[in-house]
């Protein structure tokens, strides 16, 4: 079985949450470097525009549906995705691993006092995960600094939350300088990790109106909804 579903150029994990979970576990116990993306279709219409970004996504061991409008576009296409892959659950599920196995994380990204107020909540909600370190994400991106203290923390886990495109084509420019790690791009995730922004109620997500949450309680985001339906117009074209 084809374990990849190709949506405009980027090749998603058929995968659940659940087997994309035990996938990372077992790469982190082989120690096996790996890059992750979670991408919605926002992020897809940037790729393409951006063919540096595009390669960039192109790099990554996993990309998964992150978004309604992704498991939507899937089926379109009639190769449906699973289900939806939140980020933000693939980032809560590893920090439950981290805790149980007391794994060493690096937190990279968000305003200094979001990272530092989400650093403390997790130290206290998962107390035998190991804080490899943190930074927040208003740095010089040519600044040499950030990736070795990140190399340098062997962590097994790195979050990086500078929001797309940034986060990703940071992970690709510094990745092989590293020796092992899953690497991820988490958004505005520390915002939440930080009490700062509220996620969508589960009966909310459930129906996968989690975008519909956002819009209402983050109004000034409601721009980025625009290129959904260019997104769906795009996938109906590529269908002909
Ligand atoms: N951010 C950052 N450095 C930057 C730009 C943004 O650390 O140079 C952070 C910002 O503070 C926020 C996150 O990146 O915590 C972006 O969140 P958003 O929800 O906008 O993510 P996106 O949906 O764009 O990936």
């Amino acid at each position: 079985m084809k374990n990849k579903v190709n949506i405009l150029g980027l090749d998603f994990d058929k995968t659940t949450k659940q087997d994309m979970i035990n996938t990372l576990k077992h790469k982190i116990q082989h120690h096996k470097k790996t890059f992750i993306v979670t991408a919605n279709p926002e992020i897809v219409m940037y790729a393409l525009k951006d063919q540096e970004y595009m390669n960039t996504l192109q790099s990554a061991d996993h990309i998964i549906a992150d978004g309604a409008g992704i498991i939507m576009g899937s089926k379109l296409l009639k190769t449906p995705l699973p289900e939806r892959v939140a980020g933000f659950d693939v980032l809560k599920d590893l920090l439950d691993v981290a805790n149980e196995e007391a794994l060493n994380v690096f937190f990279l990204g968000a305003g200094k006092k979001v990272i530092e107020q989400a650093v403390q909540n997790i130290k206290s909600e998962y107390p035998n995960l190991v804080i490899g370190g943190y930074h927040h994400g208003f740095f010089n991106e040519h600044d040499p600094s950030i990736g070795e203290m990140v190399k340098n923390s062997n962590s097994d886990i790195v979050f990086v939350a500078l929001g797309f495109p940034k986060q990703e084509k940071w992970i690709a420019k510094n990745f092989d300088t590293f020796a092992k790690g899953i690497f991820m791009g988490v958004g505005g995730s520390f915002d939440i990790l930080a009490g700062k922004v509220k996620r969508a109620p589960l009966l909310w997500r459930k129906l996968n109106l989690e975008w519909l949450y956002r819009l209402i309680t983050q109004p000034a985001r409601w721009k980025r909804m625009l290129v959904i339906p260019a997104f769906v117009k795009q996938i109906i074209e590529t269908k002909k």
